[in-house]
């Protein structure tokens, strides 16, 4: 199975992916570590990212589709991926779903981390980490406004999205969670007219 998980910076993503995958069993596949790595391992798509990633911009879809493209193709992913931090604008959403429409595969759903502004920023001065300045971290913020969240309505249209509360514990949020798969599971079963592929969560 096939799960998104979106949310603006600073939304407890990556706590929530890591539990997911410990429940799916799948690879997790996190754009951001992708990058973080191909800057440290100074790849020559690591070289163009950074620039980007130093402002707090997106970068270029072209870049990014080269690289997940590449790590979707692998025999890991073949049974399913927790893809974090991808697709984050139109055309990526649009490319992700031909390449795996092409392989008869697709998306099974995705799940929206809803936090607000204020506590992503209260969040960000609580951590540390080297692109999380305030100015550089509202700028991500904004990113995520004005490019990634249309994808919520293309994936609503899609009857694919979950939106959830982004507030509480990890492990609250994470029942929430559950209940999403649970619905992607009734959702796919509907859909298929077979019993879903999805693990009992
Ligand atoms: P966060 O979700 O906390 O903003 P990530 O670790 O997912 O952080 O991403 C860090 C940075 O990497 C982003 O600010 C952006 O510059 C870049 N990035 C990650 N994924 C993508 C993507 N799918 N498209 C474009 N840029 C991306």
């Amino acid at each position: 199975m096939r799960i998104i998980l979106i949310g603006p910076p600073g939304a407890g993503k990556g706590t929530q992916c890591q539990k997911l995958v410990n429940l799916l069993r799948v690879p997790h596949l996190s754009t951001g570590e992708m990058l973080r790595a191909a800057v440290k391992a100074g790849t020559p798509e690591g070289v163009e990212a950074t620039a980007y990633m130093e402002q707090g911009r997106l970068v270029p879809d072209a870049l990014i589709l080269g690289m997940v493209t590449r790590r979707l193709e692998a025999a890991d992913c073949r049974a399913g991926c927790l893809l974090d931090g991808f697709p984050r604008t139109l055309p990526q959403a649009a490319t992700l779903d031909d390449l795996l429409e092409r392989r008869a595969m697709s998306v099974d759903g995705v799940i929206e981390l809803a936090v607000p502004r204020d506590e992503l920023i209260r969040r960000m001065l609580a951590r540390k980490r080297a692109d999380d300045n305030p100015e550089i971290f509202s700028k991500r913020i904004t990113s995520f406004e004005e490019q990634t969240a249309p994808l919520l309505d293309y994936y609503q249209r899609q009857g694919k999205l979950a939106s959830i509360d982004g507030l509480g514990t990890a492990d609250e949020i994470f029942s929430r969670v559950r209940e999403a798969l649970r619905r992607f599971a009734r959702a796919q079963g509907r859909r298929a007219h077979r019993p879903s592929p999805l693990p009992d969560v």
